[in-house]
C-alpha cells in the first residue's frame, strides 16, 4: 500500500493531465490484475472448498449406501430390550415365564406405525394381538377366516381376556383401499381387496351417509364405521357372544389418529367415551 501511494503522490503532481490519464489506466490496469489475482485465489479456494465438499458428500453417501444389515438390527434392539426392559423386571418375567393372563385381546392393523405395544404401553404379558389389514375381524367362518377365529377362541376361551379392542388408524391404507374398490365389486389383487370386503357393509354406510365429504374424510369415516362392523362381527363367534352376555366380556371400539396424537375409545354400544389427547 505505501509503494502505491508513493506511486500516487508523485503521478498526482505531473502537470500532464494526459500522463496522469496514462497513470490511472495503469492503475486500473494493475487493480484489474490484482483482482483476476484475487478471482483467481478465490477459484482455487472455491476448488478447494468443493472437492472438500464432494469429498464430505462422498462419505456421507458411502455412510448412506452402506447396505442395511437386518441380522445387526434385530441384534441390536434385543440387547437394547433385555437390558434396557427384561433384566430390570425380573419378578414381571418370572411370572410370566409361568403363563399368561391378558386382560386385553386386541386387533389392530399390521401398519408399521400403530404398534398397540407402543401407542398404548402395553407391556408384556399385558394384551393378546392380532394384526392384519385395516384391523378386521372377519365373522365367524370356520373355512375362510379359521386364523382369525383360531386367536378369537384362544384368547376368550382359554385365556379369558376381559376386553376385545379393535382399534382402528388415521391414513389406513386397508381402510383406502377399501374405498376405492369399484361400485361393480371388481378387484385387481390376489387377497387385500377379498380381505377389507369383509367391512363393505362399513363402506355402504358411510358412502350414504357422508356422500358430501372428500375421499380422504369419507376414508375417516370408514376408519371408525369398520370398527363397529367388526364388533359386530366379533358377536358371530358362539363364544364372545356368550361371554359378552355374562358380562365377562367387554367389546370397545378404537381409533387412534397420528396426525393429530389423539385416541378414541368407544363401547360396543357405540356411546363416544370423550377422546383422550395426548
Ligand atoms: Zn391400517
Amino acid at each position: 500500500m505505501a509503494g502505491k501511494f508513493r506511486k500516487c503522490a508523485m503521478l498526482c503532481c505531473s502537470r500532464k493531465p494526459v500522463v496522469i490519464e496514462e497513470m490511472g489506466k495503469d492503475e486500473y490496469e494493475e487493480a484489474i490484475a490484482g483482482l483476476n489475482k484475487l478471482l483467481s485465489e478465490k477459484d482455487q479456494l472455491e476448488d478447494v472448498a468443493a472437492a472438500k465438499i464432494r469429498q464430505l458428500t462422498a462419505e456421507l453417501e458411502a455412510t448412506a449406501k452402506k447396505p442395511f444389515d437386518p441380522v445387526e438390527r434385530i441384534k441390536t434392539g434385543f440387547k437394547h430390550y433385555k437390558k434396557e426392559n427384561y433384566e430390570k423386571n425380573p419378578t414381571l418375567y418370572g411370572e410370566l415365564a409361568k403363563g399368561q393372563s391378558p386382560k386385553f385381546m386386541v386387533f389392530a392393523c399390521a401398519d408399521s406405525r400403530v404398534c398397540p405395544s407402543v401407542i398404548l404401553n402395553f407391556q408384556p404379558g399385558e394384551a393378546f394381538v392380532v394384526r392384519n389389514i385395516a384391523n378386521m375381524v372377519p365373522p365367524y367362518d370356520q373355512t375362510k377366516y379359521s386364523g382369525a377365529g383360531a386367536a378369537i377362541e384362544y384368547a376368550v376361551l382359554h385365556l379369558k381376556v376381559e376386553n376385545i379392542v379393535v382399534i382402528g388408524h388415521s391414513c389406513c391404507g386397508g381402510i383406502k383401499g377399501l374405498m376405492s374398490i369399484p361400485d361393480d365389486g371388481s378387484t385387481s389383487s390376489d387377497f387385500i381387496e377379498d380381505w377389507v370386503k369383509i367391512c363393505l357393509l362399513a363402506k355402504a354406510k358411510v358412502k350414504a351417509a357422508c356422500s358430501d365429504l372428500d375421499f380422504t374424510e369419507q376414508c375417516t369415516n370408514l376408519e371408525k364405521e369398520a370398527v363397529n362392523v367388526s364388533l359386530g362381527n366379533l358377536l358371530t363367534y358362539p363364544f364372545v357372544r356368550e361371554a359378552v352376555t355374562k358380562k365377562t366380556l367387554a367389546l370397545k371400539g378404537g381409533h387412534y389418529d397420528f396426525v393429530k396424537g389423539s385416541f378414541e375409545l368407544w363401547d360396543l354400544d357405540f356411546n363416544l367415551l370423550p377422546a383422550l389427547t395426548i
